[in-house]
């Protein structure tokens, strides 16, 4: 028996996994996040709201226009590989092709490349590597959707994830930011391809228990960067849980609203094209030469440079 907390219902095994499966599908519809005709790369770390993105997707869209990608960040003592063949296997049992890349193989740098730079550099870590594994991980993720051609790139981002990325932008009173985080919002280069977070309604607590109960076993070795996280979103984050365990459905409540306020603006919203990068080529910030990777990249070389 399963106790939904934020509707006070208590459901059986089976109950549960439909509820999640339907809430899913409506979410899916109601931002026509995607059609049947779509090819669908799945972005899976290994965690336990992979595996429920993974098996709910398969009940909604076909297993062969989906491909499954995998990113090594470059961790010591978190990348390890039992965790991902593990996966591998679990997405080859539903006929997915799983690819694994590593972010020194995509972009010269493994995120730890990248905190020992900066300990050379100014003998403390300034930048957290957090940023630089989030942005490597979504440059690597657009870009080889491109290389495959995929029409979009699907991640398994929970509610709890989405709420604080609302709350993150809204208190940073960025209103560009804060438009992005909405599932319609305009691409705003022809060389990103949409990014589409179907468990966006899930709260994570049961993506937990959809894994437990479906018997999947996940990673759950953490980050050891993980108290490095930048501390606004560890804050939010702390500050939506207590919120949340106060007034049960309250997050769910907040991501809707938004949602709702947004959609009419977002729809009618045209921004230009976003400049290209300097260096890379990919798109950057208005008014920024250099993307934010490689403005980070650039430190790793500057590290390099005073060994020699
Ligand atoms: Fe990357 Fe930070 Fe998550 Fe570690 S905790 S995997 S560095 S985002
Ligand atoms: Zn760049």
């Amino acid at each position: 028996m399963f106790y939904q907390r934020h509707t006070g219902k208590k459901l059986c095994k089976e109950c549960f996994f439909e509820d999640v499966l339907q809430r899913v599908k409506k979410e899916v519809e109601r931002h026509r996040m995607f059609s049947q005709n779509d090819k669908l790369l799945l972005a899976l770390s290994g965690g336990k709201d992979s595996f429920v993105l993974l098996d709910v997707l398969v009940q909604i869209h076909s297993p062969s226009k989906m491909v499954a990608l995998s990113i090594i960040e470059g961790i010591r003592g978190y990348n390890r590989p039992q965790d991902i063949e593990r996966l591998r296997s679990i997405v080859r049992s539903y006929g997915i092709d799983h690819f694994v890349v590593s972010a020194k193989q995509y972009l010269g740098y493994s995120v730890d490349d990248f905190a020992e730079a900066q300990l050379k550099l100014y003998g403390k870590l300034r930048i957290p590597p957090c940023t630089y594994c989030g942005l490597a991980r979504r440059r690597i993720m657009n870009v080889f959707a491109r290389e495959i051609g995929a029409s979009r790139v699907v991640t398994a981002h929970n509610l709890d994830d989405e709420a604080q990325t609302y709350i993150m932008n809204l208190l940073r009173g960025d209103p560009a930011r804060i438009v992005q985080v909405h599932p319609q919002a305009p691409l705003l280069s022809r060389l990103f391809i949409r990014r589409v977070k179907p468990l966006r309604k899930i709260y994570e607590y049961e993506t937990a228990a959809y894994a437990y109960l479906k018997g999947f076993r996940f990673q759950e070795v953490e980050c050891p960067y993980l108290d490095m996280r930048p501390t606004l979103r560890a804050r939010i984050r702390r500050f939506l849980y207590e919120l949340e365990a106060n007034s049960p459905g309250a997050l769910l409540k907040l991501v809707e609203f938004l949602d709702t306020i947004l959609e009419p603006y977002v729809k009618k919203l045209k921004l230009p094209e976003l400049p290209r990068c300097k260096r890379c080529g990919e798109p950057t910030s208005y008014g920024r030469d250099l993307c934010k990777l490689c403005e980070l990249i650039e430190i790793v070389e500057n590290a390099a440079k005073q060994n020699r």
